[in-house]
């Protein structure tokens, strides 16, 4: 059995895959070729924006909205401390210090409470501008947006969405990738919607973060190309992993429909055994990934290996405690909820060809 069998997907769509690959090779236009804009508009209608803008991974998805929102060294930035560490990451990348939020314990996602209570300790130290919240759809659940867009109204904050994990979640029928001012997603090949390499996008309804973030991924370009107006990176999507992921978005529907049954036969099966994910009434995940929580994850996770399941554990480790963030601040600091978490989640095989 495998955690995640991309080889199953593959076999279930490989002529039409096939095919749309045959197609880039045979017209050459390898970057920026039509797939990518085909697939941006296919993108920005399934979640409902206006904008999406592909580039070459959910990490400098995260990056190129830090360049948007001009985050730069003084910046606090808000983040769950339980969540991959792409997500801070990318807030110490642009020079900015990321402050780490503990998380909800029903959930798993960034708890709003804490979160307002760190956005007031940091305005009452005066060292740091507070800029911006950059919430985890953790595991595929939406977070709770409706708090978190409250909060940064009231703090006048930016608010981003790392939907990562949480493409083809929703809220109330409001998709992921639609909440906050910018929303990220990656495709990389676990991802509930993944291609075949590195791949990410931003979402937005904003027609001027929309042409930032479009002149960001080809250095900083301005209407013509080689007239470079801002410094940015070199970060787009292959025309092959448009290509595939064209493919793969049309069929995700029908694969989100079945990662929630499995979800549902998981619940029957396992919840009288180990803590499993509660999806508040409303949300609907995309099941990125299966966690449960036990006081005896050493001893579960063997069982499960002798039977030839795999497991694996995400995250072991919270952001606060990772060498890179070890500063003199985040020594002193605890997060009760998201340690436990740390310490007792493990996650079971999760995708639609199970
Ligand atoms: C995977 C992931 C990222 C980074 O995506 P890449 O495409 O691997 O760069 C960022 N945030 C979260 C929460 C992720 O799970």
């Amino acid at each position: 059995m495998q955690f995640i069998d991309l080889a199953a997907q593959y076999q279930h769509l490989k002529d039409k895959i096939d095919n749309r690959i045959q197609t880039v090779l045979n017209h050459g236009k390898y970057i920026m070729g039509p797939e990518v804009f085909e697939l941006e508009d296919k993108l920005a209608e399934y979640v409902g924006v206006k904008h999406a803008v592909t580039c070459a991974n959910g990490t400098d998805a995260l990056t190129l909205c830090m360049m948007v929102l001009g985050i730069d060294k003084g910046d606090a930035v808000f983040c769950p401390t339980f969540t991959f560490f792409a997500t801070a990451e990318a807030i110490a990348f642009a020079n900015a210090t990321p402050v780490f939020v503990d998380s909800d314990e029903q959930t798993f996602n960034i708890c709003p409470v804490d979160l307002e209570r760190q956005i007031k300790k940091v305005i009452d130290d005066g060292l740091l501008r507070p800029k911006a919240i950059i919430a985890v759809d953790l595991f595929g659940l939406p977070a709770n947006y409706p708090e978190l867009e409250r909060l940064a109204r009231k703090y006048n904050l930016k608010l981003i969405e790392d939907a990562a994990q949480g493409f083809g979640g929703s809220i109330n029928g409001k998709k992921t990738g639609s909440f906050g001012d910018m929303a990220t997603t990656s495709f990389f090949p676990a991802k509930p919607l993944g291609c075949y390499g590195d791949g990410g996008a931003v979402f937005t309804n904003d027609d001027e973060y929309a042409a930032l973030l479009r002149s960001f991924r080809v250095h900083g370009k301005g209407n013509d190309k080689y007239d470079n107006v801002r410094i940015g990176m070199n970060s787009r999507l292959d025309t092959i992993q448009a290509a595939v992921l064209l493919e793969k978005l049309a069929e995700f529907p029908q694969e989100l429909i079945k990662r929630n049954i499995l979800a549902d036969q998981y619940e029957q099966e396992l919840s009288s055994k180990f803590i499993t994910p509660k999806v508040p009434e409303g949300y609907v995940s995309s099941w990125a990934q299966y966690t449960v929580l036990t006081d005896n994850r050493e001893q579960e996770m063997l069982n499960y290996k002798i039977h030839g399941v795999p497991t694996m554990i995400y995250y072991q480790t919270c952001m606060h405690q990772q060498t890179a963030f070890l500063n003199q601040n985040n020594k002193k600091v605890t997060f009760p909820v998201a340690q436990k978490l740390s310490a007792s989640v493990f996650s079971l095989p999760m995708h639609p060809y199970l």
